[in-house]
């Protein structure tokens, strides 16, 4: 009896626990599905659901719902969990760090690039990131591979061959230009450097690339990486600034001109050479290296004043602008946004837009928009152009009475949409294929 009853006892006891184990595990389970369901259906209202470019796919059959990805994304709400299996939340914002990646410890996860429904153009590169066009390179995002560490040393390498290749003269030809001065470009302006060649870097915006334009607080992920002329960077955590200070230190140091705010508009070969046309000049040289990222180029509106300097094509710190008569141009969900933040500090933000209504937003900025016309915080200008931007007015005509009001004005914003990267590489004859979803990073039990 005795017997039975410590049996009894100590069964009921492992019973309770193992209910009780039993209730936490799956209210913990409920509770995260939950919450990934509501990020899920928020991703997908804000268009965020829909990876654009590298994206993590997860092998339900495979996943155990460790989290280890979850938890090992430097990102915020990339990936979730739900129903205990790993889900993707916000896809479009992967960068790519590959962490998830990494973590799993089942090997659940695959890196892979555009989908079935979105296929991402990428150029064909050999292994030395030439293109189909000898001696002319790309390297960088715009190959495929994300993130900063990737970029610097592509950029490395793919000078490094064309030292290799290149059959010096001396003469005014360069030996190499460089297309853009972000990660990529900046590293393979300071290996072109230590190699002694004659080159020359071009940057449409400001040194830094899509760096520069991460917002300030902003914590960037890297890993160390090597950069010629300066050595090993042991930086795993580090802000914008610093990393844009390096770079700027590093260049001034080697006595590198980064020629800014010139644009390379074409490039065209004849015989053995490239002639570069930039928004400011002509340009002739043996190689070429194309390192122009993913983000493409903003489209400017082409009227009489706008290389002024007080309008710009991206808002990096609205909150530092106050009490300034703003223009913002355009209709889409960077302009609302833009103008929304810029409303918030005092300053009058009159909206122009070509088309007759806002067709395009997603569902939340169409009423926040709508709610700060309703209150007067921001004015929205249907059917109007900007005809010319003058130092302190703007030239706005309405195409309904072809009309055209002169309004005071202190700073324009222009989001008329961009020009794709892959066009560019195009018309330079580079071959481009779209991959839709192939692995960048698998493992072999997937
Ligand atoms: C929101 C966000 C967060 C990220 N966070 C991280 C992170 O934490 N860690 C990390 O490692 N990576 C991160 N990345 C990715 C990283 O920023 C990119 O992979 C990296 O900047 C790519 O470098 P790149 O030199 O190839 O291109 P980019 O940095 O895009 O630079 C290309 C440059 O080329 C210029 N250019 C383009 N066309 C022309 C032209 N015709 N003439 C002249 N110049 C031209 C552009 O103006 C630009 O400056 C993030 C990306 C985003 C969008």
């Amino acid at each position: 009896m005795e017997v039975f009853l410590e049996n009894l006892i100590s069964y009921s006891i492992l019973i309770i626990i193992s209910s009780l184990v039993f209730y936490f595990y799956t209210r913990r389970k409920n509770i995260s599905t939950k919450l990934t369901e509501e990020k899920i259906s928020k991703a997908k209202e804000d268009g965020l659901y829909e990876p654009v470019s590298l994206h993590p796919v997860i092998n339900l059959d495979t996943c155990i719902g460790s989290g280890a990805c979850v938890s090992a994304c430097p990102e915020k709400d990339i990936l979730g969990l739900k129903n205990g299996k790993a889900s993707v939340i916000n896809a479009s914002r992967c960068v790519g760090h590959g962490a998830c990646f990494n973590a799993c410890p089942v090997q659940a996860i695959t890196l892979c690039i555009g989908t079935e429904k979105r296929g991402v153009e990428l150029p064909h590169v050999n292994s030395n990131f030439e293109t189909n066009i000898p001696m002319v390179f790309v390297a960088g995002e715009i190959g495929g591979m994300g993130l900063i560490k990737n970029a610097v040393e592509q950029g490395k390498q793919a000078v490094k061959y064309i030292v290799e290749k290149l059959t010096r003269e001396e003469n005014s030809i360069h030996d190499l230009i460089i297309v853009g001065a972000g990660p990529a470009g900046i590293s393979s302006a300071l290996e072109a450097k230590k190699n002694n060649l004659n080159f020359l870097i071009f940057e449409q915006d400001t040194i830094g690339g899509t760096v520069a334009n991460f917002p300030r607080q902003k914590i960037v992920m890297t890993s160390p990486m090597d950069l010629p002329l300066h050595g090993k960077v042991k930086l795993f955590e580090t802000s914008k600034s610093e990393l844009i200070e390096l770079w700027n230190s590093i260049i001034k140091k080697n006595n590198i001109t980064i020629n800014q705010l010139e644009k390379v508009i074409s490039i065209n070969k004849e015989k053995s050479s490239f002639f570069v046309e930039t928004n400011k000049g002509k340009y002739e040289s043996k190689s070429i290296l194309i390192a122009i990222g993913r983000r493409g180029s903003p489209r400017k509106l082409g009227v009489t004043g706008e290389e002024k300097e007080k309008v710009f094509y991206r808002l990096l710190e609205p909150e530092l602008i106050r009490n300034s008569k703003i223009v913002v141009v355009g209709g889409g969900d960077s302009a609302v946004e833009s103008a929304l933040l810029l409303a918030q500090n005092k300053n009058e933000v009159t909206v122009s837009y070509r088309n007759e209504t806002f067709s395009r937003l997603k569902p939340m900025n169409v009423q926040r928009i709508n709610e700060a016309v309703d209150s007067s915080r921001i004015k929205v200008v249907f059917n109007s152009n900007v005809v010319e931007i003058k130092e302190k007015s703007i030239l706005l005509k309405y195409d309904k009475d072809k009309s055209v009001e002169e309004i005071e004005n202190d700073l324009v914003f222009i989001f008329a949409g961009g020009e794709l990267p892959t066009k560019f590489l195009e018309s330079v004859g580079i071959s481009i294929t779209k991959k839709f979803g192939e692995p960048l990073l698998s493992n072999s039990k997937n």
